[in-house]
């Protein structure tokens, strides 16, 4: 199959963008969870593919798509960048709105433009089965569709309160022929010790993530997946701006503001990495990275080593985080309750080349109704983030009487997230403010681990 017969439009790009190649200067190294040395790329090949491991650590600043990744791509891609005239007509502002569409995939986010890459690479080097952990369901479900265009097995732990909560997102799960359990599971020994201990447990992200790489590391042919905060995956986003860039070029427009929503960074960053070489060659672009207030890493958290996960058992990554024993209140918009943010973009900000906000709960869901209103489509909560900044944005500009483009990511629709809506509308959602202790108390504990060196 030539894939120009199948494309609808030529913007496809056939490369990804390596930010990695135009940093001013290099991320600092992951370092291993207990020698406290630098992680060696020999070190990550019992759960990843050498594919993916070279893409982390890679200085090359284009990486060539495969084909058959951009075949799969082709089944969504490339999204649609639409103008929000109702919305700026709604807010009466002189700003020009771009939504740069991510929620038109199968599972109805951008997480499937890494997860295909992600089971391709492995699919070549013989993996048999993938696992992988998931909170809200919305990764989990990306990777089940990404093995099954591959034929490869999909195991995901999913925290059991989700499981429980979010019937909907483990049915796609099964319907793309993955396998979903709920996490702590009798499967594994870190699943059994914690039910030993409390055979009630609601699970959490920490636990699942060590469940899936337990299973990972235990056959030779099975490896584990992650949907955000790593170089490689950051760069398979990258396929986001660098089409959104042809078609703004296509009709002349280029952003004044930049703005996606980040748990991990990896929609964000999608969107955003492409124009930073602009930005840092002294462009003027606003690029904002939005944050839950409850979970507020960049605004509120350290730059710091610090774990992946929960349990300690990732390579100590350098970003900014609230410590990896934080636990954030339990937010509708489940994508964004991460300790960390992803290093590339914690680098970024650090340099003061993006910008940073935090947004509360119920101001999201305000923004995701409005936009609702006024654009039709409904929201992930995750995205209402996004949208509450474009909004301030654009308010802004009509203060100031100023043309302004703004382009953000909709990371994803919010058609399964009823339970949360339902919550907003009927008034049973509150915000969650963090008091300063509660967010020195867990950065003390990590300041503790990397003092040891
Ligand atoms: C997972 C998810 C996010 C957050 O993840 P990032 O890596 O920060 O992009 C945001 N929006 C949606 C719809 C998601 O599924």
């Amino acid at each position: 199959m030539d894939i120009t017969v199948v494309l609808p439009q030529k913007e496809i790009p056939r490369r990804w963008y390596n930010v990695l190649a135009d940093l001013p200067t290099p991320l600092d190294p992951p370092l291993h969870p207990i020698t406290k040395r630098p992680v060696r790329p020999e070190d990550l090949e019992a759960i990843f593919p050498t594919k993916l491991i070279e893409q982390e650590v890679s200085n090359e600043r284009w990486i060539d798509i495969p084909e058959e990744v951009l075949r799969t791509y082709c089944l969504w891609r490339p999204t649609p960048l639409r103008r929000a005239y109702f919305l700026e007509k709604a807010l009466g502002t002189p700003a020009r709105i771009y939504v740069k569409d991510e929620s038109v995939s199968p599972p109805g986010s951008h997480k499937p433009n890494t997860a295909v890459p992600q089971a391709y690479y492995n699919k070549m080097e013989g993996t048999r089965k993938i696992c992988t952990e998931t909170g809200a369901g919305q990764w989990g479900s990306a990777l089940a569709f990404a093995c099954s265009r591959f034929g490869l097995e999909c195991e995901v732990y999913m925290v059991r309160v989700s499981y429980n909560q979010k019937p909907c997102r483990r049915r796609m799960m099964e319907i793309w022929g993955a396998r979903c359990i709920p996490s702590p599971s009798d499967r594994t020994e870190t699943g059994r010790k914690i039910l030993a201990e409390d055979p009630d447990s609601p699970g959490s992200l920490g636990i699942a993530i060590s469940e899936a790489i337990e299973v990972a590391v235990s056959s030779k042919d099975s490896k584990y997946a992650l949907g955000s905060v790593l170089n490689h995956v950051l760069l398979h986003q990258t396929i986001i701006g660098l089409e959104a860039r042809k078609q703004l070029e296509s009709i002349g427009e280029y952003p004044d503001v930049i703005i996606g929503c980040a748990g991990g960074g990896s929609n964000f960053a999608g969107l955003a990495l492409p124009f930073v070489k602009d930005r840092i060659e002294g462009k003027e672009i606003k690029i904002i990275a939005v944050e839950p207030a409850s979970c507020p890493t960049l605004t509120k958290g350290k730059f710091l080593y610090d774990f992946g996960d929960t349990s300690g058992k990732t390579p100590l990554l350098p970003m900014y985080t609230l410590g990896h024993n934080f636990m954030p209140p339990p937010l509708h918009a489940g994508g964004l309750r991460y300790h960390g943010m992803a290093p590339i973009v914690s680098k970024l900000f650090k340099e003061g080349i993006i910008e940073a906000r935090a947004v509360n709960q119920l101001e999201s869901f305000a923004a995701g109704v409005a936009w609702a209103r006024a654009e039709g489509t409904i929201p992930a909560p995750e995205t209402n983030h996004a949208i509450a900044a474009v909004i301030e944005e654009a308010k802004l500009a009509k203060e100031e009487g100023r043309e302004r483009v703004i382009v953000f990511t909709f990371s994803g629709h919010g058609l399964l997230d009823m339970g949360a809506y339902e919550a907003y509308l009927e008034g049973g959602l509150s915000n969650h403010a963090l008091s300063e202790e509660e967010i020195q108390k867990t950065l003390k504990e990590v300041n503790a681990i990397t003092r040891q060196e």
